[in-house]
Parts: structure tokens; sequence; C-alpha cells
């Protein structure tokens, strides 16, 4: 997701450090958590992946997929995927940066499809809020519509942006994403919306705003939800959990989503860890074949 906000970065609080949060009964070395999505490779994190990617592991975090926007980004995704065990990528192009896309372009995603740490095509979808012209939303429902197509084509996994826009995404998806696993990412619709999702196959994921105070339909989103349809992420640099809330957001961050989770469900950490990423497995084949520290 793209907005503006901007933070100073900060390492990750040891649990006993912060305020208002109860002990927890796990260490961090107990649980594993996944941050299916993510964006080390944006440029906010130009100084610092080693030392982001550290305190992920630090926090349990032992695997993240960097999500592309363009092919540039997604270049960077698959270069970042190679560099560090516990990395992978998504490769596509965002709705927000939609454009026509060329044979090379649709060559170069399929070249990247046949990577092994490439888990997905994405993010790619539709997004209303930051796009109000009907000729650009034209364009990314077909961009969205061309890339469903490629993942079927490639045999991968997508994972969907929808803001403002679930709808068009709904229907999109039901006529042109048949037999095609897909993740909702940053869900942020109804509870009647996340049936409709959830019948057809999506998995769901939650992130920062779960934990924000004006949180309330989504909070009975994730507490209705069936829980193995349900994946965590950061969206990171963007929308940092509380209680980071207004800093930069990074991987390690995940785990503050995972407690809201394991809260708002009458579940421990440790549970919510073992069926998030269980889940994360599940939706992502490729997540599994790979080394996981
Ligand atoms: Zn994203």
């Amino acid at each position: 997701m793209k907005q503006e906000e901007r933070g100073n970065v900060v390492p990750f609080a040891p649990k006993d450090a912060r305020e208002n949060t109860t002990e927890p009964a796990e260490s961090a070395e107990a649980i594993e958590l996944v941050d299916t999505h993510t964006h080390l490779n944006d440029e906010k994190f130009a100084d610092d992946v080693p030392d982001a990617v550290a305190r992920a592991r630090a926090a349990g975090v032992t695997r993240c997929i960097n999500m592309g926007d363009t092919l540039e980004s997604s270049k960077k995704a698959v270069e970042l995927a190679h560099a560090y065990e516990g990395l992978f990528a998504g490769v596509g192009i965002h709705p927000e940066e939609a454009r026509e896309l060329t044979a090379d372009d649709d060559a170069q995603l399929a070249k990247w499809a046949e990577d092994e740490k490439v888990v997905c095509i994405g993010e790619i979808g539709l997004d209303y809020y930051w796009v109000k012209d009907e000729p650009m939303r034209e364009l990314q429902r077909k961009i969205f519509i061309h890339q469903l197509d490629l993942a079927r084509q490639l045999h991968l996994p997508v994972c969907i942006h929808d803001r403002d826009a679930h709808a068009d995404t709904l229907a999109i998806l039901k006529k042109e994403g048949q037999g095609i696993p897909t993740v909702l990412h940053c869900y942020s619709g109804s509870v009647e919306m996340a049936r409709e999702f959830l019948k057809i196959g999506c998995y769901l994921g939650t992130d920062g705003p779960l934990t924000f105070k004006n949180a309330s339909k989504l909070l009975n989103v994730i507490r209705e939800m069936p829980l193995d349809r349900l994946l965590v992420e950061t969206d990171a640099p963007y929308m940092a959990p509380v209680p980071m809330r207004g800093r930069r957001n990074e991987p390690a961050f995940v785990r503050f989503i995972a407690e809201k989770v394991a809260e708002l469900r009458s579940m421990t950490l440790a549970d919510v860890a073992r069926a998030t990423t269980t889940n994360a497995e599940a939706i992502y084949p490729r997540l599994r074949r790979a080394e996981k520290r």
C-alpha cells in the first residue's frame, strides 16, 4: 500500500521493554512467523536490509515475502530473495503503477516465475482510493485480468491489493481468477464481503490497521473468519502497527499483529504463529521447499 507515513528506524523492542502488553508465555525463539507481504525492496530500506532481516529473525519472523510494485521493484525483490535466507519474492505490477504491459514485460515475469524463490504474482489488483480517474481504473482492471491470466499460465498464486474496490475485485476474481490460489492482502472490507471472498477460496492477510483504534469492523472479520485462511503481514514500510504506529514499519513488527490476532481469538501467540505459518506454506508452496533459517 502506498501512503504517506514516514518515521524513524527503531529496533524491535524486547518484549519486556514494551508498554501495555502482558508478558508472553513464549519466547521469540519458540515461535516462527512469516511476514507474507512486505517491501524490503522499498527505498526506505536502502541502507538497512541486513539489520531489518536480523531484527525480524530475532522476533521469530523467519521468512518474508517482498512484493513487487513495478518491474524494477520486482527485480529488486528477486535479488533480495537470492541474497538472504528466508526472503522470497512476489513479482507484478501494482494497480497504482498500471501501464500497458508489453510482450517483453510478460516474458520477464514468466522468466522470474521459473525461480524457486518467486512465490507468487503480486502485488496486483485495484486501487480506487488513490485512483479516481475512470480511464485509469479501466487500465487497472485490464492489467489485473492480464496478470491473473499470467499467473494461471505460470502456475503461481496471486497476491491481491484491493483498496475501495471490493465489488469489482470480487467480480473479477469470480470471473477471471478461477482455479488460481489467491490472497487478498491487507483485508479492509466488511464481514459480509469477507464471507464472499472466503467462499471463492481466498486467504485474507491482516496487518497494522488491525491494531488501530478505529478497527471495529476489521476486528469482527478477524474474530470470525476461519483460522485456516488467515495470514499475518506488515506491508512495511507503511502502516506500522501499534505500538510502533507512525514509525517506519518493518517485518519484525508482524509479531504485534500476530499478538493482536491471539488476543482477539483468545489463542496463544504460539498457536497463531503455528496456524498462520502453516497457512502461508499452504497458499505459497514455494515457501515450503526452501531453507527456513
Ligand atoms: Zn504492499
